[in-house]
């Protein structure tokens, strides 16, 4: 059933299979134990890639070109024309185009869709899909700097990419009134807060957060507000596994802090969904200037528009993957689950504890789940070394 959903057509529903679009960029994760040499391959962010650079054996590589996306930090603007898979600038506001059923409730994969093929293996697995092929995708930031570094010069720069929704989220700095705004991109407020753990972006919050306080005291704070909370770039910060297991309603973790490149902020994270937590992983700029800007971000899947709540919806959901350049389209189907992305030209296939299931050299594959999983997720490396990491799609055998 690979194929099915292989095509080009629009982003949305494709043969009554929950289509998920994703990108990745550059980085190679292999995570067999050693653990990625991902984000550090060729790719840092910025470099394009171009294709034919060569990438290490186990890094996969995607193809996917780009797009608004590849083109990154000097391309134009980003609303994608052109990418096969899908437009990131997504339907007007309100263009709720029959979205497929269930929302974010997880159902199992293609409520509409045709009854598994008889071939599928684990017959009892459920594969927990948050991809449901959406109409909508906003290309989003979620760490940056432009109210109290630059003005806004940052914001600017995200414009000109085409992003769709920019958290600001300067240091212990009230965004709530921003400084600038478009009509075409929304400016959501945040924080990057200095808690008395380590740095941690809160995003979608209504008011100032204090500084100062633990994490946890941080995220209940955040929460109350109808915000989220992610720690950032924890390996700079010493941020451990045990201090994560501790904590309780965290949303996500920093796993690329452009262009740190940090196997164990992967591994981090791991930690947490390997222990069937809804913890999300993300691709940040963390942009204090303009070249920082455009180098990995979140593709937010939504029913309706690029609205903060809508985003914020879909982010409390794991309906995205973060990206440096290549989409993905992801499908489920039964017990299989299908990917596709438009420049990938290597997709790894992981589980828990790090463990990768198999390696395509290929834009597009598909792997049905045994059921011992605890999740699958997919990580695409393109020509030049850019990655785009799934969300895991948690199984329930
Ligand atoms: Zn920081
Ligand atoms: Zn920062």
């Amino acid at each position: 059933m690979g194929d099915s959903t292989a095509s080009a057509g629009p982003p949305g529903r494709l043969l009554g299979l929950a289509v998920v679009v994703l990108t990745a960029c550059s980085g190679t994760i292999d995570l067999s134990g050693q653990e990625l040499d991902r984000l550090d391959g060729g790719g840092e962010p910025g470099v394009r890639g171009e294709a034919g650079a060569e990438l290490p054996a186990d890094a996969g590589g995607g193809v996917v070109a780009d797009g608004a996306a590849g083109d990154e930090a000097d391309s134009g603007p980003g609303h994608d024309a052109g990418i096969p898979l899908h437009d990131d600038a997504g339907p007007p506001p309100g263009d709720d185009a029959s979205p497929p059923a269930g929302d974010d409730a997880g159902s199992p994969a293609g409520d509409d869709g045709p009854p598994p093929p008889p071939d599928s293996g684990a017959a009892s697995s459920v594969i927990d899909n948050q991809y449901l092929g959406y109409p909508t995708w906003c290309r989003v930031t979620v760490h940056t700097h432009p109210a109290k570094t630059s003005g806004s010069t940052i914001a600017n720069a995200y414009h000109e990419l085409g992003y769709d929704l920019v958290f600001f989220t300067d240091h212990d700095y009230d965004t709530q009134t921003a400084p600038v705004s478009f009509p075409d991109m929304v400016v959501a407020p945040g924080e990057e807060v200095s808690t008395a753990d380590g740095h941690s972006c809160a995003l979608g919050i209504t008011s100032f957060v204090q500084p100062d306080m633990s994490r946890q005291e941080t995220i209940d704070v955040v929460a109350a507000q109808g915000g989220v909370l992610q720690v950032n770039h924890p390996s700079r910060t010493g941020v451990t596994s045990a201090e994560l297991d501790g904590l309780t309603g965290l949303w996500g973790i920093e796993i690329k802090n452009e262009p740190q490149n940090a196997p164990s902020d992967v591994e981090l994270w791991d930690s947490q969904i390997s222990q069937r937590k809804r913890v999300w992983g993300t691709f940040s700029d963390d942009a204090h200037d303009t070249s920082d800007v455009g180098r990995g971000w979140l593709w937010v899947n939504t029913p309706t528009d690029c609205s903060t709540a809508a985003v914020l919806a879909g982010m409390k959901s794991g309906r995205f993957y973060d990206s440096e350049g290549p989409q993905l389209t992801i499908a489920v189907d039964g017990n299989t689950i299908s990917v596709t992305s438009d420049t990938a030209t290597k997709l790894e296939w992981f589980r828990e504890d790090l463990t990768l299931i198999k390696t395509t050299d290929a834009a597009s594959d598909s792997l049905t789940v045994s059921g011992s999983e605890v999740f699958v997720r997919i990580v695409a490396t393109d020509a030049g070394g850019r990655v785009a990491f799934s969300m895991p799609l948690f199984i329930t055998g």
